[in-house]
């Protein structure tokens, strides 16, 4: 990581930072809640907070600071325009409270130049919006890093470039964990992005010695044994590839582990408890409470964890059990701790433990992305590799 230029290489590369326009390229895509159409608050602020450590420092030193962040999918559902409800108004006005002199782009994503990364859009954020050109670029936004869009990777190729300080300590913490582990070394994995997540199974087997498996990715593992699963959410595709991180697994020694008791509901629809077998129509909506203390166990024996993914759907009070008796055992645990990844970090908010862990990352898709391959297409960039 030391490869990767930080904001004092930027500054000395300038010869100072007094008036020069700088080009930092955030994360503000927070959660939101619309009262009506029009109405929007921002419910959680977490991520603009984050990044005022890198805009304070580059304000402090006479810079001026332009900002750019996507925020949801401004072209979902097949639409040609880009929907007015994903504007950067709320944030814009957020913002203006936490740091009043920055400027903040209108969502790079309402331009389809950014997740395309063509090589106009690029030209476009160097011209500046008004024309100001842009002096250097910084890239603070870990959680988008691990795209090729135009605002993450072109920038670099044109202007001197940084990581700033949020970059810095996602990377630093997350190279931690893959290049210096300490064992025994647990991740915890859930939630509902099965596919996503199953693909970076197979390399985190490399780097953990155990991998406890909860959230609905934990029914297309029942599959692969051959369990029934009732109508509980899995991925009949993704069998095989079970399988085969089921006999890599045993062959390089390492443990992966299932529940054995599951929480749900019955095809009456009734609230139930099952063992890890669900007849036709059942539901399973968590980890059962036996799977949770042994769950626990785990991480209290372990010296390294990385949690991603909620063990259940914790937003319905009748299953979140399983989650929230995880997260205590990471508040609780001696071991080094890492949560990744949206849902997570809402879950430990909501049980009041995202101060009691080391490390709650901004990125999910980007945290595993790193843990996966050791680098991502914005530390590349960064690099001009
Ligand atoms: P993260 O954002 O932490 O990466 P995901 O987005 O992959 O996590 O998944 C979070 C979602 O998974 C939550 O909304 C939760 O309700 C859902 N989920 C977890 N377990 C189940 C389950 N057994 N069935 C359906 N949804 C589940
Ligand atoms: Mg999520």
């Amino acid at each position: 990581m030391s490869d990767i230029p930080t904001l004092e290489d930027l500054e000395q590369q300038l010869g100072g930072l007094s008036g020069k326009r700088i080009f930092v390229r955030t994360d503000f895509n927070v959660p939101l809640a619309y009262s009506d159409d029009t109405t929007v608050s921002i419910t959680d602020d977490f991520r603009i907070r984050a990044a005022l450590p890198t805009i304070e420092w580059l304000t402090e030193r006479g810079a001026n600071v332009v900002c750019g962040s996507h925020l949801g999918r401004p072209f979902a559902d097949g639409r040609t325009e880009p929907n007015p409800k994903y504007s950067m108004g709320p944030v814009r006005a957020r913002l203006a409270e936490l740091a009043p002199e920055v400027e903040l782009l209108e969502n790079l994503r309402f331009n389809p130049g950014e997740t395309g990364n063509s090589d106009e859009f690029v030209a476009q954020l160097i011209a500046g919006p008004d024309g100001k050109r842009i002096d250097g670029y910084v890239n603070d936004a870990f959680g988008a890093s691990h795209r090729s869009h135009a605002s993450i990777v072109g920038p670099p190729r044109h202007v001197p470039s940084a990581m700033g300080r949020l970059l810095e300590k996602e990377v630093h913490v997350l190279l931690g964990l893959r290049n210096k582990p300490k064992h025994p070394f647990v991740a915890v994995l859930g939630g509902a992005k099965v596919s996503d997540k199953i693909g970076v199974i197979g390399a985190l087997l490399e780097i953990v010695d155990e991998i406890i498996i909860g959230g609905a990715m934990c029914f297309t593992f029942f599959a692969a044994q051959g369990k029934p699963v009732g109508a509980s959410l899995h991925e009949p595709d993704q069998i095989d590839v079970c399988q085969a991180l089921m006999v890599k697994a045993t062959e390089l020694g390492k443990t992966i582990h299932l529940p054995d008791d599951i929480t749900g509901v019955d095809a009456q629809g009734n609230f139930a408890q099952f063992g890890s077998r669900l007849g036709e129509g059942s539901i399973g909506y968590d980890i059962g409470p036996g799977s949770a203390a042994a769950f626990t166990d785990v991480v209290m024996d372990a010296r390294m964890v990385f949690w991603n993914g909620p063990m259940g759907m914790f937003e319905d009070e009748r299953f979140e059990s399983g989650t929230r008796t995880v997260a205590q055992a990471m508040a609780d645990t001696k071991a080094f701790t890492v949560v990744g990844g949206g849902d997570s970090a809402a879950a430990l908010a909501k049980f009041r433990l995202d101060d009691e862990v080391d490390h709650v990352s901004t990125g999910g898709g980007a945290s595993l992305e790193l843990l996966e391959n050791g680098d991502l297409p914005g530390l590349k960039a960064l690099r001009n590799d």
